[in-house]
């Protein structure tokens, strides 16, 4: 009879876990409804202004005369603030199962080569040092060129952020199988074992010891996990511990062997 008393108890009490769990859950949901509400709101509030401030700086850099390194500030912080403001966007739009793709067939090697291109300058401004090693094929996936040019942009603009100056960047792009992976590795700051699960969390910062002047919300890596996974891949992090550097892997499935893009100007057969 004790037994079946004591079985009982613990079946009440797994139960009562049970419920609070769906409980929080429940919660949990609520509250990013009403949270994904008030990004969504605050990302379009704050786009006009910004969008004004961009096209005043482009004025006043066509009509000459103003201080060009105060201009260069003006132009480079509204455009941080604008990724900003995406990032904001994109938040709401993924929690909320808005996201889409345009997707086609694309060669990988030439889209990451073109975001890289774009990316050299923020490595110069740090400075690190900044490598790529491409794929000695062409890797053909079938994505969204802008929504694939943001995974790379936001995970080498990470790379960048926590390594400090003098540091070293290196992406490289090789087929594995029957996917491409991209591997984004840096010698920076590094994630601490505790941390290394969550940074793909909405709103997750480590804190850490470099200066946090660069900015940045803890969306971004949110945003890429479900873009990487929207096409069919996964993204993983490795660090040896704090000091010691992150490596970001993204996996993308291959096109099958006839499907690819046909290169520019080639006939079909
Ligand atoms: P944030 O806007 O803070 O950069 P992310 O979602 O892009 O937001 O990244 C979340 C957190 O993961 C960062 O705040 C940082 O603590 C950690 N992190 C991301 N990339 C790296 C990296 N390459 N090295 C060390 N820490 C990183």
């Amino acid at each position: 009879r004790m037994m079946l008393v004591s079985a009982a108890r613990a079946a009440l009490r797994a139960r009562r876990r049970q419920y609070a769990a769906r409980d929080v859950l429940a919660a949990q949901r609520r509250s990013m409804t009403a949270r994904d509400q008030f990004l969504a709101m605050l990302g379009h509030e704050l786009r006009n202004p910004l969008g004004a401030i961009t096209l005043a700086a482009q004025v006043m850099e066509r009509k000459g005369g103003a201080d060009a390194r105060q201009l260069g500030v003006v132009q480079r912080q509204a455009a941080q603030l604008g990724r900003l403001v995406d990032d904001l966007l994109d938040v709401a739009r993924v929690t909320s199962g808005k996201i889409t793709l345009e997707r086609r067939p694309l060669d990988l090697g030439e889209l990451v080569t073109r975001s890289l291109e774009a990316l050299e300058p923020v490595a110069a401004a740090r400075p690190v040092a900044f490598a790529f090693r491409p794929p000695g094929e062409p890797l053909a996936v079938e994505g969204d060129p802008a929504r694939l040019e943001q995974v790379v942009a936001n995970l080498v603009r990470n790379a960048i952020k926590y390594t400090a100056p003098g540091g070293h960047v290196e992406v490289a792009l090789a087929r594995d199988g029957s996917d491409a992976v991209l591997v984004v590795r840096d010698d920076g700051i590094g994630i601490a074992p505790d941390h290394l699960a969550h940074v793909f969390d909405l709103f997750m910062q480590v804190p850490t010891t470099l200066d946090r002047s660069q900015g940045g919300l803890g969306l971004g890596l949110t945003v890429t996990r479900t873009l990487v996974a929207m096409h069919g891949g996964a993204i993983t992090v490795e660090s040896a511990g704090v000091g010691r550097g992150s490596t970001f892997t993204a996996r993308l499935p291959l096109l099958p062997a006839g499907q690819e893009a046909p290169a520019a100007g080639a006939q079909r057969a």
